[in-house]
């Protein structure tokens, strides 16, 4: 997707993803040039269980506009989280606001928005390196697609590169040597299962997973994984998981669709928000944004829109980005860190125990 692009931009964001796609959408509204660079082909799979939560959808719809029908998944929408504190107990937390919440497929979601936002996009394109000028940002980049290096200069560089960042590992590797990984597994299989597939539900038990062992339907897909701290072997836990479905709740697995996974961090959890340096401002998973029980879409959209407002005001009318990206994200970093207290109230231990 996109043909070699120019050589300068206003703005070049790394990552297609709903951080990315909400900078672009804002900085492109506000007249500037700007590059969204994707190393993976669009529309690309993400890792996720696709539920647009209320304040994502009240973003989307006031910035994109509706939700179209065709990134949806079935059931289109869901009635709530159902979180299993053992194999008998649950609470519901319902969607109260709207009919439910969307159940999407990200790799559709993801496109649509990024499309939606108007900017110049380069998939199969690899952020390999970048150095910060006085006035402006050298990137280096390498296009999968034709085998070549290209060069782009740009006045501001945005990471919107999800939890693993290559820019805020090149920025701080200080930084980067505290943070704690965990890696999530999340399988899609035909088959038939018990449990009510108009909600996500979350098992607590840490037998299952060290965070917490999640369940969902897309399609007539049963989608469920776990997620261990980086080091610990993950069968243990998801055969556990897998036999009490099987059990408990009828889980019949007939095939294998897909068998994914993915790093995180707990940046998040700990408070420890990375937002940028210089021109190079951080949003979405990449600057720490991910909620508790893993909601991470509304803030890596919330964020992506603060750090476009950020750099248009400073472009415009002077003034240093990052510290007005850092004042506007105030309350969205504690609301961040308020969730994941909450969620820890809720499941009666810490949720990141990694
Ligand atoms: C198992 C699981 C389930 C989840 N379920 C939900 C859910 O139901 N609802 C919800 O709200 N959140 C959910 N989340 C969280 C949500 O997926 C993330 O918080 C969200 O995708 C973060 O958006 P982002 O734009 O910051 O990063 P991402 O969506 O991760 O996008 C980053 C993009 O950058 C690209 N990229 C990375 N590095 C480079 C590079 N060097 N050069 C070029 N491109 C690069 C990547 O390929 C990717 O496309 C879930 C997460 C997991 C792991």
């Amino acid at each position: 997707m996109g043909n070699f692009p120019k050589e300068n931009y206003d703005i070049v964001i790394i990552g297609a993803g709903p951080s990315g796609a909400a900078t672009a959408k804002y900085l492109v509204n506000e007249g500037f040039n700007v590059l969204v660079i994707e190393k993976k082909k669009l529309p690309r799979y993400k890792i996720c269980s696709g539920i647009i939560f209320e304040k994502s959808q009240e973003i989307i719809e006031k910035h994109f506009g509706k939700i179209p029908q065709s990134v949806y998944a079935t059931p289109n929408l869901l009635k709530g989280v159902r979180l299993w504190t053992d194999t008998k107990h649950f609470s519901d937390w319902p969607f109260s606001k709207y009919a439910g919440a969307p159940n999407i497929w990200r790799s559709e979601f993801d496109y649509w928005l990024i499309k939606n936002s108007g900017a110049e996009i380069k998939d199969c394109c690899l952020l390999n390196g970048f150095t910060d000028h006085d006035n402006f940002i050298a990137l280096k980049c390498f296009d999968i697609t034709n085998k070549e290096i290209m060069k782009i200069k740009c006045k501001y560089l945005v990471s919107a590169e999800g939890s693993k960042s290559v820019i805020r590992a090149k920025l701080d590797p200080e930084f980067e040597k505290d943070i704690n990984w965990f890696i999530a597994y999340q399988n899609y299989y035909e088959g038939i299962c018990d449990l009510d597939p108009y909600s996500y539900h979350g098992f607590l038990e840490q037998q299952y997973s060290n965070v917490y062992a999640w369940f969902s339907v897309k399609d007539n897909l049963l989608v469920f994984g776990i997620a261990v701290k980086k080091g610990n072997k993950v069968s243990p836990y998801l055969n556990k998981y897998t036999e009490m479905l099987e059990k408990r709740f009828g889980l019949k697995l007939r095939k294998l669709a897909r068998k994914t996974s993915c790093m995180g961090n707990n940046m998040c959890a700990t408070g420890r928000f990375y937002l940028g340096k210089g021109n190079i401002l951080i949003v979405g998973e990449a600057a720490g944004f991910l909620n508790a029980f893993g909601e991470g879409i509304s803030c890596a959209l919330t964020s992506g829109l603060y750090a476009a407002e950020a750099i248009s005001k400073s472009i415009k009318h002077g003034g240093n980005a990052l510290e007005t990206y850092t004042e506007l994200t105030k309350t969205e970093r504690r609301q961040t860190r308020i969730s994941w207290r909450l969620g820890a109230k809720v499941a009666g231990r810490e949720l990141l125990p990694i």
